[in-house]
């Protein structure tokens, strides 16, 4: 059982025995108003919290114990952009995820090819990667993920497996869609906030700080900031023992179907 549907049932029994309560000795309303605010509180934290795996089961991280990590690309496939990562990871021969957006493979196929032939893995990071994402019906999502799906299955001829949510969120619908369509999600164990985060240096740090064996590095094509730091990342990642290897390898799970 998901952790969201155990706290639905305990905050059922804890509002049954309110009532209870209620009747004997009439209480205060405001027991209710504190129960419903920490019920939402809850909710809205495990919407967001991906690796908390609140909605639906999350994969966060390899094992920490293998001296192993993987880097994945969100967003693109974006000309001038996914080409700089892919020279990069190309000179250091490292091979990485890449969560595509199905609209961005339909104007940039020849993107997806390239990342195909050079031994990448690709993800479905839904179609439009609308920001409402998080408020559409689970049909919606299954429409996303499906034409997502479509767009790579016909350049490749196989359908990705790796989803990885928009902005990490996650409620009921989409976990219904992702159990639909037998996805594993994919979440992450570094945000770089590589798209707020302008400073070269700063991102740096953030990101080579905190790295150990079994992390999932979450990055982003359109990032230039990423780009003048990718080379240095590599280097230091591979200077401190740590084998970049795709997803699958890291997660030991059929990337494709
Ligand atoms: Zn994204």
């Amino acid at each position: 059982m998901p952790p969201y549907k155990k706290l639905n049932l305990i905050f059922s029994i804890l509002l049954a025995g309110l009532i209870a309560l209620d009747l004997s000795f009439s209480i205060s309303n405001w027991w209710y108003v504190v129960l419903l605010a920490l019920y939402l509180i809850l909710h809205v934290a495990g919407s967001f919290i991906l690796s908390a795996g609140f909605f639906l089961s999350v994969k966060s991280r390899g094992n920490r114990n293998e001296i192993k990590i993987a880097l994945t690309f969100d967003d693109g496939p974006i000309p001038g952009n996914t080409d700089k990562v892919l020279d990069i990871l190309k000179n250091y021969g490292v091979k990485a995820t890449f969560f595509c957006i199905g609209w961005r493979i339909k104007e940039s196929p020849e993107l997806l090819k390239r990342i195909i032939r050079e031994g990448h893995l690709v993800g479905n990071h839904t179609y439009y990667h609308k920001s409402i994402f998080g408020l559409l019906p689970a049909k919606s999502v299954s429409r996303e993920l499906q034409d997502t799906d479509r767009q790579i299955e016909e350049i490749f001829g196989k359908k990705p497996r790796f989803f990885r949510p928009p902005y990490g969120v996650t409620n009921p619908m989409i976990a219904n869609a992702v159990a639909a369509g037998n996805y594993t999600t994919i979440g992450w164990s570094i945000r770089s906030f590589d798209t707020i985060i302008k400073n070269p240096a700063r991102l740096f740090k953030r990101v080579t700080t905190p790295i150990t064996a079994g992390d999932i590095v979450l990055f982003h094509d359109y990032s230039d900031s990423m780009i003048k730091i990718l080379p240095d990342f590599i280097q230091y990642v591979q200077q401190k023992g740590l084998q970049v290897i795709p997803l699958n390898e890291l997660l030991n799970e059929e990337p494709y179907r």
